[in-house]
């Protein structure tokens, strides 16, 4: 099935719920058996089985197996957001003496992980160049327990090789984790490209409408326990209530990406045109140096891009920003709005620098006409400009 019958059709049993379109949220902690035997009987009783509330309901396996059949992996666990997801696809391997091989580009929180607490726990996190693609066989080490991967990098927008860095460390046995925030499981089929684990912020596109924190992790066969486990003894759960909004997300996850890929595409050129302008680091541009890796991989581009302005743009970023009427300041991002943050990405790297010619913007081009948002935008420069 392509993707967006699987948006409509995937996690629904409406014959399951007297009907109803939507699987109901189902709201419990505990559960009654008739019998002690029917309680002890977990095996017989399936996947689907809900025995307490922490493990899941009915709503939560609804919006896993959705999200599971999208990523084309073999199950999904969902976790109270997208830090929660790294943070369990990393625990899941940790082990004293471990090595692991983070991209430079990492989002900031996820490095703030491995360079503290999976530190203590002794583990040695290891930070390569995004862009390595077969070269990190070079970096691989008996040790080495996994290599994780954000495609393209957060405010950077580096496209990684994932299939050369998949095919180097299978040849070793050692696990591919990929953040696919950006791409989504619309645009980006992950298991296909060799990657092991596969984790979102659910936050962001999935939920769509700036109300929802979650996240999730998709693993293949072989990794689906180690996965399940740290889940498990980190004892996240997820409210069926935020489920529900997740599974009312994906149903029109298509038609917003497609709608905000097209913004984001005419707002991204008539901003790489601007004299103001250095340069607009989006990969679906083919001025971008990774564009070609791009359309080889995605089926499509996020509205998220960054714009890095000329040097003399240092002492007007602000007033800019400020500026700005259609276009919220603010965190996150995959809603349906328009917001606009500065980006300061070079200063967590410590494996490769990055230095942008000055100030860099990081845009999310919500559903807006484009053309109201490039009119905000040139009023924005002129106002800073005077
Ligand atoms: C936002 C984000 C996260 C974290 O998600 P939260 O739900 O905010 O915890 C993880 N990875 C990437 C790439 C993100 O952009």
């Amino acid at each position: 099935m392509k993707n967006d019958t699987l948006l409509v059709h995937a996690g629904r049993d409406p014959q399951a719920h007297a009907g109803m379109v939507n699987t109901p949220v189902f709201r419990t902690s505990t559960v009654i058996f008739p019998t002690l035997a029917s309680y002890q009987d977990r095996k017989s009783h399936g996947d689907k089985f809900v025995r307490y509330g922490r493990h899941g309901t009915p709503t939560t396996y609804a919006f896993e197996e959705a999200v599971a059949s999208l990523e084309g992996g073999y199950k999904t666990a969902a976790v109270p957001n997208g830090l929660a997801a790294i943070v369990a696809s990393l625990t899941a391997y940790a082990r004293p003496g471990a090595h692991l091989l983070m991209p430079d580009s990492v989002y900031t929180p996820a490095r703030r992980f491995c360079e503290g607490r999976l530190a203590s726990w002794g583990v040695r996190t290891e930070f390569y160049a995004p862009r390595i693609g077969a070269g990190i066989a070079g970096r691989l080490t008996p040790d080495t327990v996994a290599v994780y991967c954000e495609s393209p990098g957060s405010q950077t927008f580096e496209v990684q090789d994932i299939p050369a860095i998949a095919a180097a460390a299978h040849a070793r046995g050692i696990p591919v984790i990929a953040d696919n925030t950006w791409a989504t499981p619309y645009f980006l089929r992950p298991f296909e490209l060799g990657v092991d684990v596969s984790i979102h912020a659910a936050t962001k596109y999935i939920g769509g409408h700036s109300d929802l924190m979650m996240g999730v992790i998709t693993a293949n066969e072989t990794h689906w326990d180690a996965i399940h486990k740290a889940v498990d003894d980190l004892g996240y759960s997820v409210s069926p209530d935020d489920c529900y909004q997740g599974l009312r997300g994906l149903r029109t996850l298509g038609v917003r990406l497609r709608q905000q890929m097209g913004n984001a595409v005419e707002v991204a050129r008539w901003l790489e045109r601007q004299p103001q302008v250095a340069a607009v680091n989006y990969p679906a541009l083919e001025s971008h140096p990774d564009h070609a890796l791009w359309r080889r991989d995605f089926g499509g581009a996020a509205s998220l891009f960054a714009v890095e302005l000329r040097p003399e743009w240092g002492g007007r970023v602000q007033a800019l920003v400020d500026s700005l009427t259609l276009f919220g300041i603010g965190s996150s991002w995959g809603g349906y709005e328009s917001l606009v943050n500065l980006v300061q990405a070079g200063a967590s790297r410590t494996a490769t620098a990055w230095t942008p010619a000055g100030p860099v913007l990081r845009l999310h081009v919500g559903m807006e006409d484009p053309q109201d948002l490039i009119a905000d935008l040139k009023q924005g420069f002129s106002a800073a400009a005077s």
